[in-house]
């Protein structure tokens, strides 16, 4: 049976829903245990509120096409998150292995939307397509901010522990 393109839309949609509980919960975790890497700490804060708002933006979309707003995967993903964190929390080195972490997350985002926009195009969806692309933004922004900032960390990082310092959060 052929799926048409705005069930397709809809089903990533839901999807994406539940990839930004994911990212919440897995980036609150995270910079709340930083205490020594103040700038990746407000970064990591503010994506977080960036993350709620594209959440919101989500379910307003669905909502605008008529389907629901996935709260039981949501609620699994966050939970899976949630045991995530917790495992990346047992690294000596978690703060170097959370910054390549959060940059992979990011390229999945990015990879996310890239498809959304695509589908919510060909669906006539245009408005639906302009949230996408300004949340596609915003990862973009996010991944370049890690790039950029890795060196710095992975430098501040070795510092410290070469100090015997904590250096791991
Ligand atoms: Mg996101
Ligand atoms: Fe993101």
């Amino acid at each position: 049976m052929a799926t048409d393109t705005r069930e397709r839309l809809v089903d990533w949609l839901q999807d994406a829903y539940a990839m930004e509980q994911e990212a919440e919960t897995m980036m609150k975790a995270m910079a709340s245990r930083i205490e020594h890497y103040p700038a990746l700490r407000g970064r990591i804060e503010q994506h977080v509120e960036e993350t709620r708002s594209q959440a919101a933006q989500l379910a307003g979309c669905l909502e605008q096409l008529g389907a629901s707003v996935p709260t039981a995967k949501g609620t699994i993903a966050k939970g899976m998150a949630a045991m995530h964190a917790a495992g990346n929390a047992m690294m000596k080195d978690e703060v170097a292995k959370g910054v390549g972490i959060s940059y992979a997350f990011e390229h999945m985002e990015i990879a996310t939307y890239r498809s959304l926009v695509i589908a919510a195009r060909r669906a006539g969806e245009a408005q639906v397509a302009a949230t996408c692309e300004a949340i596609l933004a915003q990862e973009q922004a996010m991944a370049d901010w890690l790039f950029e900032n890795q060196p710095a960390v992975i430098e501040a990082f070795l510092e410290r522990e070469a100090a015997d310092v904590t250096a791991k959060r």
